[in-house]
């Protein structure tokens, strides 16, 4: 649930910095002629507005694709960056171990694993959940006695 909250105001704030962006763009625009009788929309009018509306629609894009990117990378449970790439399996060896990057959280939350080989069309990335690794730890020891 943390995760999904976080995701959703990061895209408010971008949605916010789209907005102030978009309504500095207005206001640098110039003004119109006071004898034209009607006006007209500058999109597809004006070549100069119409190319800053490329730039201002790439830049809303990438930021999108930045905040989707940073959101699949944290943790499920305590959204800090999840660390230490290790790359497994062998792209000689297909069948048996396809190449994959397995990155895990710091404190112990969960492994995620990301096939760097698509054959079958795009997987998403598997996240697993560990268990408490204390509980884990003190059953080891009981076990011990
Ligand atoms: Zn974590």
């Amino acid at each position: 649930m943390k995760y999904w909250a976080y995701l959703i105001a990061k895209l408010t704030v971008a949605l916010g910095i789209m907005y102030v962006l978009r309504r500095i763009l207005i206001l640098a625009q110039p003004v119109p002629s006071p004898y034209s009788y009607y006006r007209q929309d500058p999109f597809a009018h004006d070549l100069t507005y119409t190319f800053l509306m490329l730039l201002y629609s790439l830049f809303g894009a990438g930021l999108i694709w930045l905040i989707v990117l940073d959101q699949r990378y944290r943790c499920r449970s305590c959204l800090r960056r999840l660390r230490m790439p290790i790359q497994t399996g062998s792209w000689t060896h297909v069948l048996f171990g396809a190449p994959r990057t397995e990155y895990i959280c710091l404190y112990g939350h969960g492994t995620l694993k990301i096939d760097d080989l698509q054959l079958t069309g795009r997987q998403g990335p598997d996240w697993e959940p560990h268990e408490d690794m204390w509980k884990e730890l003190c059953s080891l020891e009981d076990s011990k006695k």
